[in-house]
């Protein structure tokens, strides 16, 4: 019995000291508004985002649920991790007119997939759908195009960085000889 040791109770013991100031360069008080939902954000809140985005190996579905939200949440972290890429400044600029309907758990950690989905939220549903979207390939339900992005491709074929494949890539050959059956009308 000699050597038991009980816990002291810290009953009046003072408070802890506070936790260490950030280094300056992360500018704590600074805050960001979130490019998507226009909430103001903290540098922490936009890092934590940022990270979450770039997580390797990480993918979401519809009904998935992180700590962090939902796969929409997941999709608006990866605009905020690609924020500095040419697509998707420019898909920041549009009003989002879709709900995300995916056929399978995606990922944001490139920036092509990112910004495909963005690209899949707010672009235009192509009258007949390209190549590889009737055959049933790439995340998204819709074959969607943004009119002046993705170099023409659709969101689902941008994703992977596989948009020279669409019919719709300005480059691809399917896409001109699709252009002149349009305006040849055969
Ligand atoms: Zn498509
Ligand atoms: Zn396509």
């Amino acid at each position: 019995m000699a050597n038991i040791h009980y816990p002291v109770l810290a009953i009046n013991s003072p408070p802890p000291p506070p936790p260490p100031p950030p280094p300056p360069a992360a500018e704590p008080s600074k805050t960001f508004q979130h490019p998507v939902t226009g909430k103001w954000l903290t540098a922490e809140e936009v890092a934590a985002l940022k990270a979450w985005a770039l997580q390797k190996g990480k993918s979401m579905g519809i009904g998935d649920i992180d700590e962090l939200g939902s796969v929409i949440d997941y999709v608006f972290a990866g605009a905020i991790a690609f924020e500095d890429t040419l697509h998707m400044r420019s898909l920041l600029q549009m009003p989002r007119i879709r709900p995300l309907w995916i056929r399978r758990a995606i990922t944001v950690n490139r920036q092509q997939n990112a910004q495909a989905c963005m690209a899949y939220l707010c672009g235009t549903i192509t009258p007949q759908p390209c190549g590889p979207c009737s055959r049933g390939a790439g995340p998204f339900h819709e074959c969607v195009t943004v009119n002046g992005s993705l170099l023409g491709a659709c969101a689902s074929c941008h994703y992977g960085g596989e948009g020279s494949r669409c019919t719709f890539h300005l480059g691809s050959k399917s896409f001109n000889s699709y252009l002149s059956r349009s305006i040849f009308g055969c």
